[in-house]
């Protein structure tokens, strides 16, 4: 099966005219793939994230996760999914202001029963490779804007997610931690990840296998990029 497959979805808002979000968005997106999706603002890239990222549900249309649809699921089947299936590195952080970086990152992995010291162990390697391994002792509020973003980057990759979803994951980088962003996710797809980056930047988006281009709400095209970006 599909890592992502969408048949016919479509999402309407209804405030005073409706708006349809996406009209018919048919798209399969195979397990260990790398994808980038692009489109002018109000295309309906974060409606398509969200939908992926199980936090919404279609108004018609199936959505599979990893061989899910998500509409057949409860509440709390898709937050687990959420949790476990797809990591999410959302454009705002969501970190936990009380927690330090590495309690920030060792976090998602608590539910899963896995030891404290193991815990910490893997979110001190994952601060590092992103990083800020001289930062794991900070709180959100005395790191800057990268730094929080790549907090959140390292917490969606700790509990290795089969997918890996990022809306603008270098909106706020420096060139240098952009390269570490992109490579990190090099890695990822290398090991068998499914990578899915919502991106603005045309050099981001180049580093994926395909590129999903949307306009008002519809798969304007698909873009295949050079072979070389495939690790099969
Ligand atoms: P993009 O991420 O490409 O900018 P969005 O998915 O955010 O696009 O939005 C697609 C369309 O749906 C836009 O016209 C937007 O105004 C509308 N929209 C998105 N979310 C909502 C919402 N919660 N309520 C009403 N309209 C929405
Ligand atoms: P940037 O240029 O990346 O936005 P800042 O100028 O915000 O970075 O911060 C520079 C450095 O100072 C960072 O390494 C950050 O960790 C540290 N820093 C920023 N704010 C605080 C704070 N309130 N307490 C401690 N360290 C801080």
């Amino acid at each position: 099966g599909d890592a992502v497959e969408m048949v016919d979805v479509r999402k309407t808002y209804q405030i005073g005219e409706p708006v349809h979000a996406l009209d018919g968005v048919t798209l399969s997106i195979p397990r260990g793939s790398y994808t980038a999706i692009m489109g002018p603002s109000g295309s309906g890239k974060s409606t398509l994230m969200n939908l992926v990222g199980c936090l919404d549900t279609p108004t018609s249309g199936t959505v599979s996760i990893d061989g899910q649809e998500i509409s057949g699921l409860s509440d709390r089947e898709r937050t687990t999914l959420r949790g476990t299936t797809v990591g999410f590195v959302f454009q705002t952080f969501n970190l936990m202001p009380r927690l330090n970086a590495l309690e920030n990152v060792a976090l998602p992995q608590l539910f899963r029963g896995v030891s404290r010291e193991k815990r910490h162990e893997r979110a001190r390697d994952l601060l590092g490779r992103v990083g800020l391994g001289d930062r794991i002792d900070h709180q959100p509020n005395e790191l800057s804007g990268g730094q929080r973003q790549r907090v959140a980057l390292a917490r969606a990759l700790v509990n290795d997610p089969a997918i890996i979803l990022a809306d603008e994951p270098t909106g706020n980088l420096d060139s240098e931690t952009e390269a570490d962003v992109l490579d990190l996710f090099e890695e990822f797809h290398d090991a068998g990840t499914t990578m899915i980056v919502v991106t603005h930047e045309r050099h981001v988006a180049e580093r994926a296998e395909r590129i999903i281009h949307l306009l008002d709400g519809e798969i304007e095209w698909i873009e295949s990029l050079d072979e070389s970006n495939s690790s099969s």
